[in-house]
């Protein structure tokens, strides 16, 4: 049998998280390994065309709060250039009333400066956005096709090398060599740093480590519905992207007449299934009459004209886990980025190469990564207590961190 190929870095999983990763280390001068079960990139959940991104701007979670800013600014920096730069609003919940100045006061105590997010009373809104309704407007908001953000990022690179149709099973280490076992046992490479981006599939790889992490998939169907020229909804129809219960889009308009409309999504707890269904397509028409403040909306006439369906990988307390497997070392987990891909993989990208290079502590410093936001991404929050041996296993399902509200 010949010997398998050595690479110094290896990434399990080419969806938005592991290609981001993978780039960033390509961008410092570093030769990447890119495994994936699949034929080609983002054929799982990252195969979405049309996640959002902007910083969470909600009340309570302030650790949430300060990270989804951090990767805000982060996204904006690899994709700002090339992504839809529509702008999201971001309506005032219904069971609230809009004042200017607490509104401001809460962005302010944010660290969310004006040229990021600013207050809008329902006829500014209507100007701007489209939608009569008050809120906050995030003029660099934007949605971004992760399936070609993905492709674009592993595009052809001398430092690079992708596996593909290579589905690893199994990790082990000997003498400080990481070996990566197919599902025959066959060591398909050997690597002296393993990142495990593979979503879902990142829990059977850390338990043949002899640990557990508290992942759970969580099922989305994302809707899109075509919308007659002479309907009474093209009014309501929003120019700017809406975030609050569900999301949409801005609406197009074809070369047709017709108006192409993307609202979503469920969020189906513990599901993996990946048939579309009618039902989930019945939620998000009352979800798009809820964002666009349109409630006597007949949502007959929202019809269907095709879908998404993924499945996130959330952890137990709704933030990603990212960063150095202290355990065992040598290993670096990027998962759990739930209905924040884009988010997330822009923050792992940072923090994990950081990490993996031993060198750029000072940077991360200075792009605002704080030791605590840091700890509470870190995969040891689920870990702690675990021997370093292998074999021994961690059966916390919950965080060991200072409790705080958990972030959806
Ligand atoms: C309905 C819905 C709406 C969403 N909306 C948004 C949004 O608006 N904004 C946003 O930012 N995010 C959104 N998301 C979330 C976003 O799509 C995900 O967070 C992101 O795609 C996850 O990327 P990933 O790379 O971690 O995982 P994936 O894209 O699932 O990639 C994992 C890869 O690992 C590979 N793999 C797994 N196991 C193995 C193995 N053992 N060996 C080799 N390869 C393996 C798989 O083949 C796959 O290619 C949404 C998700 C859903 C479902």
């Amino acid at each position: 049998m010949t010997k398998p190929n050595h690479h110094d870095i290896v990434v399990i999983g080419a969806g938005i998280c592991g290609a981001t990763i993978a780039r960033e280390l390509l961008e410092c001068g570093k030769s990447v390994c890119v495994i994936d079960a699949a034929n080609s990139a983002a054929t799982a959940c990252s195969s979405h065309a049309y996640a959002i991104a902007h910083p969470h701007i909600g009340k309570g979670s302030p650790r949430l709060l300060r990270l989804t800013r951090l990767a805000f600014l982060l996204a904006e920096a690899r994709w700002g250039k090339t992504w839809n730069a529509h702008g999201i609003f971001l309506p005032t919940k219904k069971d609230r009333t809009f004042n200017r100045d607490e509104v401001s006061a809460h962005l302010r105590s944010l660290n969310l400066e004006k040229d990021i997010a600013i207050p809008l009373d329902a006829k500014e809104a209507s100007s701007v956005c489209g939608v009569e309704q008050s809120g906050v407007w995030i003029a660099r908001g934007a949605s971004l096709d992760l399936s070609q953000a993905s492709k674009e990022l592993l595009s052809n690179h001398d430092g690079l090398t992708c596996l593909w149709g290579t589905q690893i099973t199994c990790l082990e280490n000997v003498e400080g060599i990481w070996r990566l076992k197919d599902n025959q046992g066959h060591v398909v490479v050997t690597a002296k740093k393993v990142v495990l981006a593979a979503a879902m599939g990142t829990k059977p790889l850390i338990n043949s480590l002899g640990l557990r992490l508290p992942l759970r998939p969580v099922r989305g169907q994302l809707s899109i519905f075509s919308i007659n020229p002479q309907d009474h909804w093209v009014t309501k129809l929003p120019r700017v992207g809406i975030s609050g219960d569900g999301y949409c889009l801005p609406a197009l308009k074809g070369n047709d007449g017709i108006y192409r409309w993307m609202v979503g999504s469920s969020f189906d707890e513990g599901e993996d299934d990946l048939v579309p269904r009618l039902t989930s397509d019945d939620f998000n028409r009352e979800q798009a009459k809820g964002l666009v403040n349109y409630a006597d909306g007949n949502v007959k006439h929202l019809h269907h004209d095709g879908e998404f369906v993924g499945v996130r990988c959330v952890a137990g307390d709704r933030l990603p886990i990212i960063g150095a497997l202290n355990q065992r070392p040598g290993i670096f987990i990027a998962t759990a980025l739930g209905s924040r891909g884009i988010l997330w993989s822009a923050l792992a990208a940072k923090l994990i190469t950081a990490q993996l290079l031993e060198d750029d502590f000072a940077l991360l410093a200075r792009l605002g990564f704080a030791s605590d936001l840091v700890a509470a991404l870190a995969p040891a929050r689920f870990l702690a207590g675990a021997l370093a041996a292998p074999g021994a296993l961690a059966s916390n399902s919950k965080p060991i961190l200072p409790s705080e509200p958990s972030a959806r």
